[in-house]
């Protein structure tokens, strides 16, 4: 009997994926996130996702990605939060590996230790390896509105605490004057460095960003990947910097699209990125406040922007070789992502 064919929408749907750049809190579901609220007697301005997730832009997002840290707050939110988001995610876009910045001077603000926010969400995630097979690694994020001694402090939290799931230095929201500012927290990543933690940061991400960031996250803090980074195509020295070092990013195609009023199309810069020669992995960024998924990013992200089935594939393996867990682990996954494309290169109608 014939096999059923797939349309090249289901094929990106149905490649498998790993994810880099999601933050803990944005993995949750709606449906949960109102749960907790509740729970807690948090009062969040609507139970609708569809009022409670409308932003004008990056600013006006960041207050809402703020508050829902408040609706977690007991061991057991942390675990249900982390495997939730692990099962979901397996469902809406064959997620086979994750790794997620998590944001402790946001829950320090309601008087939880850095071990109270790691350690529960290591064990749900733990508990979600275990039933699907994801693997997953942390990577801690700075608040980039807090000061840079505040940023050494939680690196010397990280190495006083040290797990071995927890294995990089990142960042989230904006600095108090709303930029990006990568230079401000160059001590901490000195300091992680030093340790062996791999280093991420978010930097050129809209157009209220710039190039010049890109440059000093590579040369200033010494990262090993960057979050986002599109305006470096707006400097073609930037780039080729980024590819001599051998510099990935995490681009979250549907979610950009959100904050930055870019058109999803094949002039995007991701795509433009793409024709750079820059390796790319595709993530979500903040799945529930975007209303996306990792299908999604796929599925309608990459078809708008024009990218082809050779390229999803290799997009999809430099999401492998951009993580931050170790050869053996990479190893694995590429065995499992190449067995996959051979099974649906066959039902790929051409
Ligand atoms: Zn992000």
């Amino acid at each position: 009997m014939a096999q059923r064919m797939i349309s090249y929408a289901d094929y990106l749907q149905l490649l498998p994926k790993t994810e880099l750049h999601c933050h803990f809190v944005s993995t949750m579901s709606a449906a949960l996130f109102v749960e907790l609220a509740a729970k807690h007697g948090v009062d969040l301005p609507s139970s609708d996702p569809a009022t409670l997730f409308d932003f004008d832009d990056l600013v006006d997002f960041l207050v809402a990605f703020r508050y829902a840290h408040d609706v977690i707050r007991d061991p057991d939110d942390f675990e249900r939060v982390a495997y939730d988001g692990v099962r979901s995610a397996v469902a809406d876009g064959n997620l086979r590996y994750r790794e997620y910045y998590v944001n402790p001077q946001y829950f320090a603000e309601r008087g939880l230790s850095y071990t109270q926010v790691i350690d529960p969400i290591i064990t749900g995630l733990e508990r979600a390896e275990r039933d699907f097979g994801v693997g997953f690694r942390i990577v801690v994020a700075i608040n980039r509105r807090e000061s840079g001694d505040a940023a050494v402090e939680l690196v010397r939290q990280i190495l006083a605490h040290p797990r071995r799931a927890v294995v990089g230095l990142g960042q989230d929201d904006l600095t108090p004057e709303n930029t990006e500012d990568p230079t401000r927290f160059a001590d901490a990543y000195r300091l992680a460095a030093a340790h062996g933690l791999l280093l991420t940061a978010h930097v050129g991400e809209t157009d209220a960003a710039s190039p010049a960031a890109v440059r000093e996250a590579i040369e200033v803090l010494g990262c090993h990947r960057l979050d986002h980074g599109y305006r470096i195509v707006d400097d073609p020295e930037v780039v080729a910097l980024a590819r001599g070092r051998g510099i990935r990013f995490t681009v979250t195609p549907v979610s950009t699209t959100i904050c930055s009023g870019w058109t999803l199309d094949p002039a995007h810069r991701i795509r433009r990125m793409i024709d750079a020669g820059l390796a790319v992995a595709v993530s979500t960024d903040d799945a529930m406040f975007f209303r996306t998924d990792l299908g999604r990013e796929y599925r309608e992200g990459l078809l708008a922007m024009g990218v082809d089935a050779e390229t999803a594939k290799r997009i999809a393996l430099d999401g492998i070789d951009a993580a931050f867990c170790d050869d053996e682990q990479k190893r694995m996954l590429r065995a499992d992502f190449t067995a996959q494309f051979l099974a649906l290169d066959a039902l790929l109608e051409r």
